[in-house]
């Protein structure tokens, strides 16, 4: 199936990045938004010789995975340094602040990273167990989609992020800790901003870089049919992709996610069904448990219904996080295991999350929080 390009900008809330995107700087290539072999193309126009691609691929993985830009102390000589510099930036987002968690499952790290505009965003790393960490990554400063029980929904859409800032955001993680996975689930639609989406991927991915394998980067969506029709063209047949479902009931789901509507849920289904390109990959779908909203026997059978199609997938249930001003209390841990048991009695492969982060805003639907601790 061809993805409707036009679909891809128009319509959908935020997605026609026109006047959402920052206006550019000045013409200068950004270095975390270029893979190396880019990067060797350009610096041979620069050079109008490709002798130097082996310094180039130095300087890409200096950039992307120590952040420093420095060619002279790759071997480049003062007049080679300067060309490096007229032509390519690299633009780091300053850490402002910082919120720790460690409520016994590891530690938790949300930090806020203020961009060359002074707009600000969030990416929190989690433990994963086994020493490994994961990284949830914004897209945009705020978001368009206005979900009622997400934080990040009540900023609106103030800008998308360049490809360069989703990259920064592993990149300053990095000199941390570990990233052993990335989830596209931070501030944002991830495919409302598909273009920037796409060219940071292929820098993560680069193995003269960062080298994040397909598997282990994730998109997370409110169903954005075309995109996930893009993500699919890519062939990338192991990307994670997860559904942020919340409702199997039309008009339910309408009522919790109004800027998600365009697309039916059939329509979504039939998008999901057609991104599996491998039988056994393990299609995410999420369901944030808003007690008294979707937590009852009647959503269980429509979750059923929705996912019966799907072939593998797994439901991930996430306790409610209470942003300012929340919709609903948050679960009791009765409410969660009763649910969780309605889903699994009726077959469905649940994955419980552990709740990590509430304390400090970091968990799901509650990153936008202005409320944070100066570094
Ligand atoms: S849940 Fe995701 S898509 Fe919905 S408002 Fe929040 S960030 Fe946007």
């Amino acid at each position: 199936m061809q993805v409707d390009k036009k679909a891809l900008s128009d319509g959908d809330p935020g997605s026609n990045p026109g006047n959402a995107t920052p206006a550019t700087g000045p013409k200068t290539l950004d270095l975390l938004a270029t893979t190396a072999s880019e990067l060797a193309r350009a610096a041979a126009t620069w050079f109008g010789t490709s002798k130097g691609a082996g310094l180039a691929r130095a300087v890409h993985r200096d950039a992307v995975c120590k952040a420093t830009f420095s060619p002279e102390d790759l071997g480049a000589g003062p007049r080679a340094a300067a060309v490096w510099r007229a032509h390519a930036t690299m633009q780091l987002p300053t850490v402002v602040a910082e919120q720790n968690e460690d409520a016994g499952h590891g530690a938790i790290h949300k930090r806020l990273l203020q961009l060359r505009d002074g707009r600000t965003i969030e990416s929190v790393s989690l433990p994963m167990g086994h020493d490994r960490r994961s990284l949830c990554v914004s897209t945009q400063v705020g978001c368009a989609r206005g979900c009622t029980f997400c934080e990040t929904g009540r900023l609106g859409l103030l800008r998308n992020l360049t490809a360069g800032e989703i990259v920064a955001q592993v990149t300053l993680q990095r000199q941390h800790t570990t990233v052993d996975q990335i989830v596209f689930q931070g501030m944002g639609e991830p495919l409302d901003n598909l273009d920037a989406l796409l060219a940071a991927m292929r820098v993560l991915h680069d193995p003269n870089g960062i080298g994040l394998a397909q598997d282990r980067m994730t998109v997370c969506t409110v169903g954005h049919v075309p995109g996930i029709d893009a993500l699919r063209e890519l062939g990338w047949k192991r990307l994670g992709l997860s559904l942020s479902l919340n409702s199997a009931d039309e008009s339910r789901r309408a009522e919790l996610m109004p800027h998600s509507v365009r697309y039916s849920l059939l329509e979504i289904q039939q998008a999901l069904m057609r991104y599996r390109q491998r039988k056994n990959l393990a299609l995410g779908v999420h369901w944030c448990l808003l007690p008294g909203i979707n937590d009852t026997a009647r959503d269980a059978d429509q979750i059923a219904e929705f996912l019966a199609p799907l072939g593998r997938t797994f439901l991930h249930v996430i306790p409610f996080n209470p942003g300012h001003e929340p919709i609903t209390a948050l679960p009791s841990e009765a409410e969660v295991v009763h649910f969780v048991g309605l889903l699994r009695d009726r077959g469905i492969a649940v994955r419980r999350r552990i709740t990590k982060g509430r304390s400090v805003m970091a968990g799901c639907g509650q990153l936008g929080s202005t409320t944070q601790t100066a570094v």
